[in-house]
């Protein structure tokens, strides 16, 4: 964190003395005019004759990386009272009372304080503050004041924060770079005597505020957008409990999108966006209804943890690859089953289909735990802790938002038992922020450094002009380039052939990851509540996007290819082209793109030979679940039989419910896709 420069704090203290200077000289010529001239000394008669307002500085702006405006300032005004001044504050009261739409009896309790200045009300219209000002009222002051206000509502609600009623920032940006965005405030200082009368000396004196410095965030709105649409379909589609996706550019560590949804209005931030939710908080007691509040604005993003999943192999094939514990020749057997841990049985997510002889890349576009597991067997518990360690879990990632999680992670290598080594190999039994995990794959996009992530560029003046830029740091080289450009290759074969099919955008060269892992509650595994994720780069000749699309509580389909897959490509591929990466179709996409396919009636066949059947036509297929047997029957595809679509394009089939699958222990939830 950089401190408010030196300069800013000299002005400050010299504002402050100055004014400290003046109260006390107005506050010796008080008494001395009147021992001189015998009135009668009065405690407290400085303190009411000498009244200071402050004036509000301007809250610096909150730009997006290309100077639009995310956060700014609507003029408004603050009625302030000295009472000693108000002759009649009964009237007064009366006549405030319709303009400010407060009780006159509380305006009246104001008026009869004992103090130099009160505030009767902040954030008045222009229309009521020149309503009052036509009153005439003495001691009644109206001074311009300025309200936060975020034109795009909930737009980066999460990135962006919100401030409290004195324009202090309380969450978010606004709270991370509130020294400076704050600025200093100005004062305007009168000196009256008893009866209302200006002093001849000196009797009013302004000193301006000095407004806040602007914020430029590496946030793109577009991209934000893009994303921001992304999550709110998914996040119907699969109506699930919560959606988040983080868009990253590799090399820099620049964060280009973050967004949860459901999110909230920073403006109106203790309303929830769901009617329906605001009615039920009404009846709670405030201490819950608080509870409420801190949910809502806990950014998922980097606030939260969750079991990764197979997106972890990610981390498992580097370190294999890098510490040549196996190589791109070396290959894996799976039988369906890792059986030899005694007590435990892991399953592969394809058991019932083993993937039997796979080389390294092919076991990484399987996804196959079986591979996995042996992988981290030959790489050994030491290095695989080492790598986890170097890919930054465990340890906070150093963005500049607040409350950041470090994730879990083995406490030490004596703590990794045998089967511990194995399920950590496929992403189970750690858990990790979202920001770590796109932050971690950014690694394989960025030569093998990992970067620290930030979501401010710079700073800006009043003009918008960028006065200090914030260079990106590179934390250390965690792989090197020739395994990062190995690991790419091997995500760009999963988006094409394996588990990431979902994610694939013709003429664009997309890697990634998928996971699924079942939710752990209270240190339990709960059936039927997964996250699904899919992690991504593109393109991958030379990645200037990472994306992390992560589904909390997806209902029916938990799968996170199919549920993070698809916002993942639609997120990449509109990014891709508004940054204007070209298109480069392959020989076979050029000729998917010309030819077209009649999309066969394999409904009422086993999936076997439905699967054969569409791959023989050119076209790609998916399944809602992929516990099958080779018999299972598919009862509905779509698109439907008989429609014309593009070779290379993926028919959905609908299988029947796997409920016939043998039966397993409990040990075998350890699956994932
Ligand atoms: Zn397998």
């Amino acid at each position: 964190m950089h401190k408010i420069n030196k300069s800013t704090r000299k002005r400050l203290r010299f504002a402050i003395a100055v004014v400290t200077l003046i109260v006390f000289f107005l506050g010796y010529r008080l008494i001395r005019v009147q021992i001189i001239e015998g009135a009668e000394y009065k405690r407290g008669a400085m303190q009411q004759w000498t009244k200071a307002i402050e004036l509000k500085s301007d809250r610096g702006i909150i730009y997006d990386r290309k100077g639009r405006k995310l956060a700014v300032n609507v003029t408004s005004f603050t009625v302030w009272a000295s009472p000693s001044d108000v002759d009649n504050p009964e009237e007064a009261a009366m006549k405030l009372q319709p303009i400010l739409k407060i009780d006159s009896s509380e305006i009246l309790e104001n008026l009869r304080k004992d103090s130099s200045v009160v505030k009767l009300k902040q954030w008045i219209t222009r229309e009521e503050a020149e309503m009052v000002r036509e009153l005439g009222i003495g001691g009644i002051s109206i001074v311009d004041d300025n309200k936060r206000y975020y034109p795009f509502g909930s737009f980066a609600s999460y990135v962006i924060g919100f401030t409290d009623i004195d324009n202090n920032g309380l969450y978010g940006i606004e709270r991370v770079y509130d020294q400076y965005l704050t600025g200093v405030p100005g004062v305007w200082v009168k000196a009256t005597d008893r009866d209302n009368r200006q002093l001849p000396y000196g009797s009013e004196k302004i000193y301006n505020p000095e407004n806040g410095t602007s914020v430029v965030l590496t946030i793109d709105e577009t991209i934000q957008g893009f994303a921001e649409e992304a999550a709110e379909e998914a996040l119907a589609k699969n109506q699930a409990k919560s959606v988040s996706i983080i868009v990253m550019e590799p090399k820099t560590g620049e964060v280009l999108a973050m967004v949860n949804k459901p999110d909230y209005d920073p403006n109106n931030p203790r309303r929830s966006l769901d009617e329906e939710t605001n009615d039920q908080w009404q009846s709670l007691p405030f201490e819950e209804q608080q509870q409420k509040w801190y949910e809502m604005w806990r950014n998922y993003a980097i606030n939260d943890i969750y079991e990764p999943g197979s997106t972890f192999k990610i981390v498992t094939a580097a370190a294999a690859l890098e510490e040549a514990s196996a190589d791109l020749d070396t290959h894996y057997y799976c039988d369906g089953f890792i059986r030899d841990i005694p007590g435990v049985v892991l399953r592969c997510s394809s058991w019932y289909d083993p993937h039997e002889d796979q080389d390294f890349s092919t076991a990484f576009s399987n996804s196959c735990n079986v591979a996995f597991v042996n992988m981290a067997r030959d790489l050994g518990t030491e290095k695989m802790f080492e790598y986890i360690k170097a890919f930054g879990f465990g340890e906070v990632t150093g963005i500049d938002l607040l409350g950041e999680q470090r994730g879990i992670i083995p406490s030490g290598t004596e703590s990794i038992r045998e089967v511990n080594l194995a399920t950590l190999s496929y992403g189970h039994g750690i858990a990790v922020t979202p920001i770590q995990m796109i932050n971690a794959i950014s690694v394989v996009g960025n030569g093998g450094n990992l970067m620290t992530p930030h979501i401010v560029k710079g700073l800006a003046d009043d003009e918008g002009n960028v006065v200090e830029i914030f260079e990106p740091e590179v934390r250390r080289q965690v792989i090197s380039e020739t395994t990062a450009n190995e690991l790419l290759d091997m995500l760009e074969l999963t988006v094409l052939e394996g588990t990431g099919r979902k994610a694939y955008v013709p003429g664009y060269r997309i890697g990634g990851k998928t996971g699924t892992a079942q939710k752990i509650i209270e240190g339990r595994y709960v059936d039927g509540k997964y996250i699904s994720s899919f992690g991504g780069l593109a393109p991958v000749d030379d990645p200037q996007v990472a994306v992390l699309v992560i589904v909390d509580e997806p209902t029916g389909i938990y799968y996170g290819g199919t549920v993070a897959g698809p916002p993942a490509a639609s997120v990449i591929e509109s990014t891709l082209t508004y940054l204007e990466v070209p298109r480069e179709y392959t020989d076979e996409e050029l000729e998917a793109t010309q030819e077209t396919v009649i999309v066969p009636d394999v409904r009422n066949t086993s999936i076997n030979g439905a699967g054969r059947e569409i791959s023989d036509l050119g076209l790609k297929y998916t399944t809602e679940y992929e516990d099958f047997n080779t018999d299972t029957l598919v009862l509905d595809q779509y698109p439907s039989p008989g429609v014309e679509v593009t070779k290379g394009s993926i028919i959905d089939l609908y299988l029947e419910d796997g409920t016939n699958n043998p039966v397993l222990s409990d040990e075998d939830i350890n699956n994932s896709n």
